[in-house]
């Protein structure tokens, strides 16, 4: 039987191994932390009285799988350090626990190891650093959200330790900017934002909520995410980036330049939610020179060859920003390619 190995346990890893392993391929997943999901774990339903699609719900059922299949062979805390050979004929070697070892040759490969955050970047953190209880970042309020079932606190819901009558979502925070190094955008920060924003208002009926935005985003789930359906749903919208954050007693103060006027504008807010650029994924570096792949301008990988022809394909955002949806579906696109050159049953 022929084996892939699967490098990255979130998302697109997760589901590519899935659909290996359902089709009868062995598959090796090795993943550098202790669990599944990679960033997704920390993520929190949005739902209110309605579903707002934020594809969550695809996460739970796929990790299950794969952590409870016994085709699949999870490797934990575990890194590649070396490739040799070629499609058909791989070694891998593996760190583990501190010790190098050769694992069992594989047939192929699927990379896909994600990105890193705006805010584990150093020289990501605005003036105000987050961890005040008057910024957040997005994967703060995240977490808040994900904790929030367990919390009977009715009037503050998310535990802040008061009730916010107004907040600022900070876009394209990390990304759009030749400054934070990211020209590109994210393509998920304004989707997450309009949800984080709904589901505020909900906690917080009176809460007045708005996006700081140099653009808007409107693919993804939320295909009509316009300046009109804000408006429908009662939130606000600027067209600027702040230049000074300054933290008192009774707020923030924003000093932002109004882009429709060009005047210096301030505005006192309870909570500013700072959305997170999608980067490079810290091991792009490492697999463009042990691949033999380019990286674009941006740092993401590019291939030379297909994988067809070079045993290696690329899943998730190891080739740029996408939502929870894109990396499901490259995942599994990854894994479709491997099986379709393997007469369907994964056996040759
Ligand atoms: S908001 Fe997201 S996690 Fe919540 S029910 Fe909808 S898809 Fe699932
Ligand atoms: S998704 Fe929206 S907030 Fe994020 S970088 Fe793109 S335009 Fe900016």
């Amino acid at each position: 039987m022929r084996k892939i190995a699967v490098v990255g346990g979130g998302m697109a890893g997760s589901a590519a191994a899935r659909e290996l392993s359902a089709r009868g391929l062995q598959v090796v997943l090795i993943e550098k932390t202790k669990e599944l999901g990679g960033n997704i774990r920390e993520y929190g339903c949005k739902a209110t009285e309605i579903c707002t699609k934020c594809n969550l719900c695809l996460v739970d059922q796929i990790l299950q799988e794969v952590q409870e299949s016994k085709q699949i062979k999870k490797l934990y805390e575990s890194k590649v350090r070396d490739l040799r050979g070629q499609a058909g004929h791989f070694t891998l070697t593996i760190e583990r626990d501190g010790r190098l070892e050769d694992i069992e040759e594989v047939d192929q490969l699927i990379l896909a190891t994600g990105f890193t955050k705006w805010s584990q970047i150093e020289g990501g953190l605005p003036e105000v650093p987050p961890g005040t209880s008057r910024v957040l970042w997005a994967s703060e309020l995240e977490e808040l959200l994900l904790e929030r079932k367990d919390r009977g606190n009715i009037e503050d819901p998310l535990s802040l330790g008061y009730i916010p009558e107004k907040v600022v979502f900070l876009q394209c925070n990390g990304s759009r900017s030749i400054k934070e190094r990211a020209r590109f955008c994210s393509r998920v920060c304004c989707g997450y934002s309009f949800r984080m924003a709904m589901t505020l208002k909900k906690f917080y009926p009176e809460l007045d909520a708005s996006l700081f935005f140099i653009d808007l985003q409107t693919g993804g789930n939320i295909q009509d995410l316009s300046f009109r359906r804000l408006e429908q749903e009662g939130i606000g919208y600027m067209n600027c980036k702040p230049i000074k954050l300054k933290e008192t007693e009774s707020g923030l103060i924003i000093t932002y330049e109004d882009r429709s006027t060009g005047k210096i504008e301030e505005v006192q807010v309870d909570l500013l939610i700072l959305s997170e650029g999608m980067h490079p994924g810290a091991q792009n570096q490492f697999w463009a020179e042990l691949c033999n792949f380019q990286l674009d301008d941006d740092g993401f990988l590019y291939p030379l060859e297909e994988g067809e022809e070079s045993g290696i394909f690329l899943a998730g955002s190891i080739t740029g920003p996408g939502s929870i949806a894109d990396a499901v579906k490259s995942g599994k696109n990854a894994a479709y390619r491997i099986i379709s050159r393997q007469g369907g049953d994964g056996n040759v």
